[in-house]
């Protein structure tokens, strides 16, 4: 039955040349993709589709250097979508190649990999039922990446397919920065533990960081700020990530644009009972109404609260003071914990276009050797220092990329398993 995904002795004997990789994040309504060219890592296009199952369901196309194509079809499901991608890829109007035969290798998000993946891996029967083991964990994230993962499979037979795990660069940290002060059985019996996600983020940041110093990145301490709409930090010791704010979902650490981040535990049980709710809307509560949209009243974009703080809105202003004083605690302890900071990174929709956010992040930490420079600081959405000439701690603003290292990693496997 899973003769199909015997791909590695496959691709040994027909010793395939990996050039093109389709990239694909699938979400519970959404597929993102990307294709790559790997020669030169060049973007032939990218696309969204969004609303999957509902109504008004779209796919908006754009190959490399052209306008976007906007489609507006029924997507009842993420074959059917998957479906739609190839076609856009391969339309004679506006795609970028032939047909499907000229995609070498897929390379698929996917968010949680547990204890057991430590790597990015060649998906194989086994491997699916290892990334099916952790839906338990990740009931909202795990099966719609599976869903694109059966789906790439079954349109695209004898395509290697290569999973990329959010948590797997988390792997790497100590016992005492993953366990909780919970009973020993629990993290025995159920994985109760902290994972840490955005890892290819902070992967790719903290590299390109080390490229830039033009050093290796074995021989620095750095920490990245991956600060969008959700948000975490992570201490990347010596190559290793040692520690980082999210934790056995997503929702733990810092405050982010819906998500309470860190409270004291005790609050749920005394406002599940006064506000009357359930486990179910609790669990919504504080993943959807509570953050900088809770704080403000107003909403969840730091755009928006930026601009109604310049008005004079006092629970803006409030709201951003105290997400900047978090990221700020969260650096200071992360220094800690690794005798001592190289570089700090800033990246993510906020953590690449605010300096405003920036500047006040940093405000304050020149303790530490470093001081972000006011004019090289006006940057967005692009790769600078945006520290002070000299400083012995650099700061950057890199745009991340995690297509990119899905596609690298994919490319790289596909690769190693035709030389075998
Ligand atoms: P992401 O989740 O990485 O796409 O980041 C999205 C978030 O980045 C948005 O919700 C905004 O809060 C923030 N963001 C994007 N652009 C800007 C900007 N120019 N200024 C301030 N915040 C921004």
């Amino acid at each position: 039955m899973y003769w199909y995904l015997r791909l590695d002795l496959i691709l040994a004997l027909t010793g395939r040349l990996i050039v093109i990789v389709f990239v694909v994040n699938c979400g519970s309504s959404s597929i993102k993709y990307q294709l790559i060219n790997m020669e030169g890592e060049r973007v032939m296009a990218k696309g969204l589709i969004e609303r999957i199952g509902m109504e008004g369901s779209t796919l908006k196309h754009t190959p490399a250097g052209k306008y976007t194509i906007d489609l507006k079809e029924e997507i009842p499901d993420h074959k059917v979508g998957i479906r739609m991608a190839i076609k856009a890829l391969t339309s004679k109007e506006y795609g970028v190649i032939k047909d499907m035969s000229e995609i070498d290798a897929v390379g698929h998000r996917v968010v949680h990999g547990g204890e057991r993946f430590t790597d990015s891996v060649l998906i194989t029967s086994d491997v699916l039922r290892g990334i099916e083991a952790c839906c338990e964990i990740a009931p909202l994230h795990n099966p719609p990446n599976l869903y694109g993962i059966n789906a790439c499979m079954e349109i695209m037979r004898g395509t290697p397919q290569v999973a990329v795990f959010d948590t797997a660069f988390h792997q790497t940290m100590p016992k005492v920065a993953y366990l909780y002060g919970l009973p020993y059985e629990m993290y025995v019996k159920y994985g109760v533990r902290r994972y840490g996600f955005h890892g290819t983020s902070h992967k790719y940041v903290a590299l390109r960081a080390a490229e830039l110093m033009q050093e290796h990145m074995n021989d620095l301490r750095i920490i990245s700020c991956h600060l969008g709409n959700g948000a975490s930090i992570a201490a990347i010791k010596y190559g290793k990530s040692i520690d980082t704010s999210m934790g056995y979902t997503p929702l733990e650490g810092l405050i982010m644009g819906t998500r309470s981040g860190e409270i004291d535990p005790a609050i749920i049980p005394f406002l599940m009972e006064k506000e009357n709710m359930n486990a179910q809307q609790i669990d919504d509560y504080l993943n959807r109404r509570s953050g900088i949209l809770g704080i403000s009243g107003l909403s969840s974009d730091f755009r928006d609260l930026e601009s109604a703080a310049n008005r004079g809105d006092d629970r803006s202003q409030l709201a951003i003071d105290v997400f900047a004083y978090k990221v700020k605690k969260y650096i200071g302890g992360y220094v800690a914990a690794m005798g001592g900071v190289d570089a700090i990174v800033f990246t993510a929709g906020l953590g690449e276009n605010s300096p405003f956010m920036r500047d006040k992040i940093c405000n304050g930490l020149e303790y530490l050797g470093t001081r972000i420079d006011p004019d090289l600081n006006q940057v967005r959405g692009k790769e600078r220092e945006i520290s002070v000439r000299r400083a012995r701690v650099k700061i950057f603003v890199i745009p991340t990329n995690e297509e990119l290292v899905i596609a690298r990693d994919t490319y790289n496997i596909c690769r190693r398993i035709i030389k075998l």
